[in-house]
């Protein structure tokens, strides 16, 4: 409903499809034809979902993930990676530079648009239930309750396996119970 997508694919017959497809499902959509050109039109179009393929001219999909999600004005557009060439430790690679979601080529029609939804409905939901400050609360949370006395533990671990499980849980315990 009014969601925009930015299509960025260097081939005409992919791009069509795409476009096509995602306007039939009622998506306002930005075609890039050349990579170098994604950057400068996610940021004046500032779509809600970004179509990435993986295998262009003169900039790759990968490369371009990779600085969409270094930018701080972009790095919150979820991104759905489209590839031809799904070789084992792709999907793996493409997940590794920040892509929310990933797709093969030839797409399912039905797979493709149903990735599209999950993957707005998925930012849509993290941008209702966090606040800006939270992780910061939390880190330093995480901080605190982490450092508990590792010397002991250390100490406990040679002289059996179960001890170092069983070990940091005693001194919860304990520590409580005072
Ligand atoms: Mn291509």
């Amino acid at each position: 409903m009014g969601q925009k997508i930015l299509v960025v694919e260097d081939n005409e017959l992919n791009l069509k499809l795409f476009c096509d497809l995602l306007r039939a499902h009622a998506y306002g959509v930005e075609p890039v034809r050349d990579g170098r050109e994604a950057v400068a039109t996610a940021r004046s179009f500032v779509p809600d979902l970004i179509v990435m393929d993986i295998q262009m001219p003169h900039i790759s999909g990968l490369e371009l993930i990779e600085q969409i999600k270094a930018d701080a004005d972009l790095q919150a557009i979820p991104i759905m990676a489209v590839t031809a060439y799904a070789a084992k430790g792709d999907e793996e690679r493409i997940r590794d530079a920040g892509a929310e979601g990933y797709v093969s080529k030839p797409i399912s029609v039905l797979k493709f648009v149903a990735a599209v939804r999950s993957l707005l409905e998925a930012a849509a939901a993290r941008a209702e239930a966090e606040p800006d400050e939270m992780p910061v609360q939390m880190e330093a949370e995480a901080e605190e309750t982490e450092s508990p006395e590792p010397e002991t533990q250390e100490a406990a671990a040679p002289e059996g396996e179960a001890a170092p499980e069983e070990t940091p849980g005693d001194e919860e315990r304990g520590e409580e119970s005072r």
